[in-house]
């Protein structure tokens, strides 16, 4: 049965355009159009589907402007970033057209000669694209997969799909033949679970919740297929009392609160050695301040709104612990909130032990490098950290 879903302007709350999301037959119509493509897209050329892939990172650099747009609207990322994502899937493209002439494989001595191995493509590729930046992760699934001379069907998150389907028509002005990059507008349940069920798709790139990610992995275990993980974080900054604490400071809002928080990698956790703590809160706090959270097209904006109501509440229910601070935030329509400063009682915390995904930072004290490596790597997640301070050696 045909549904659509109406995309929101979360900076507004007013709908952008309504998309039509596919069901399972269309699903599998277009499975079978990218299986039929990958016969020829697998026998390109080297040097030719370098070439394409080039020109399409050319279109896409020629389009970065609208592009960048989309997601303004589409997902409430300030313009400063959304430029940045826009570039990145062009560069993403730049750097993989040099793979297709690079795919070596190996000469192995054996008795009696040599064995040989060879790189070959695998067919259709399954990528599944989360919300929060829907450009760079869907480029950094696609672009490989196409120079690696598999064909590809991307499904976005559901909240941000319009840079996806306007990539898709880019790839088609860019030459990049029809049927080898396909972008399906859907729901997880149905299009993105397609990926992990039908038999064509040979492997799946997730990146999301480790909820998701997880029945993911069991699914594609059902027909041995290859699976490529991304999910969540919760990752710490340290700041030692020998760094340079109004520096380390000055940077921590834009590790926390980039892309309002929702960011697998947001330096959430912040650990302060305790003799530097007073310092460190003074300049902080005034740090947070200045952080402008804005309307989003604004070239001065360091934050633009939440994705959705859903995504404010999820965060909302992190805020019943006790607030250092609050930066502030545009009032009226609009999923806005403004960065917001913990501190957990301890580090059972929800706030401390979960992926909040939102503006919210959570400090603790610590008394020496090895509490504060302790903390830091006391999760369940692993995928970035900083470190200040100003000895080398330390760090
Ligand atoms: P999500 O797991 O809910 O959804 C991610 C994608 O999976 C969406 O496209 C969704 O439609 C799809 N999906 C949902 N259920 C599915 C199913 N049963 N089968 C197949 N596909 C399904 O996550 P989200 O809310 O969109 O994104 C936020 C999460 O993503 C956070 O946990 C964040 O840490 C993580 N993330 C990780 C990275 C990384 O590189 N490690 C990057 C960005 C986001």
């Amino acid at each position: 049965m045909p549904s659509t879903y109406d995309v929101i302007n979360p900076a507004n709350e007013s709908i952008v355009e309504t998309v039509n999301l596919l069901g399972l037959e269309e699903t599998d119509a277009v499975i079978a159009k990218a299986a039929k493509a990958f016969e020829s897209w697998k026998n390109v050329a080297p040097g030719e589907r370098a070439r394409l892939l080039r020109a399409f990172s050319q279109v896409v650099t020629d389009h970065r402007e609208e592009l960048a747009q989309l997601e303004i609207t589409n997902s409430g990322h300030t313009r400063g970033n959304a430029l940045w994502e826009a570039d990145n899937v062009a560069n993403t493209l730049m750097y993989y057209a040099a793979a297709p002439e690079r795919l070596f494989g190996r000469q192995i001595p054996v008795p009696g000669g040599i064995d040989v191995t060879f790189k070959e493509p695998l067919g259709v590729v399954g990528v599944i694209v989360p919300w929060n930046f829907p450009m760079p992760i869907a480029g950094w699934g696609f672009a490989p997969a196409l120079a690696a001379g598999n064909t590809v069907v991307l499904k976005p998150a559901e909240y941000t799909p319009l840079t996806a389907i306007r990539l898709g028509e880019l790839a088609l002005k860019a030459g990049i033949p029809e049927g080898v990059f396909n972008v399906l507008p859907g729901k997880g349940s149905i299009v993105g679970n397609r990926f992990v069920t039908h038999p064509l798709v040979r492997k799946v790139v997730f990146t999301g919740s480790t909820t998701v990610g997880k029945q993911i992995m069991v699914g594609c275990a059902d027909q041995v297929k290859r699976v490529t993980l991304e999910l969540g974080g919760k990752s710490s900054n340290i700041i030692f009392a020998d760094a340079d604490v109004a520096k380390a400071a000055a940077g921590a809002p834009g590790a926390v609160f980039d892309n309002a928080g929702q960011d697998c990698c947001a330096r959430s956790r912040i650990l302060v050695q305790k003799s530097a703590f007073d310092t460190f809160m003074e300049h902080f706090e005034v740090a947070v301040k200045k952080f402008r959270v804005e309307d989003p097209n604004l070239a001065t904006a360091d934050m633009g709104p939440l994705i959705s109501k859903k995504q404010f509440d999820v965060v909302e229910s992190f805020l019943d612990e006790p607030v250092a601070f609050k930066g502030s935030a545009p009032s009226g329509p609009g999923y806005w909130m403004p960065p917001t400063v913990l501190l957990p009682k301890n580090t059972q915390a929800r706030s401390w032990r979960e992926e909040i995904f939102g503006p919210v930072a959570v400090i603790v004290t610590v008394e020496s490098d090895e509490e504060a490596i302790r903390l830091a790597n006391d999760t369940e997640y692993g995928l970035i950290s900083y470190i200040y301070s100003g000895s080398l050696d330390r760090a």
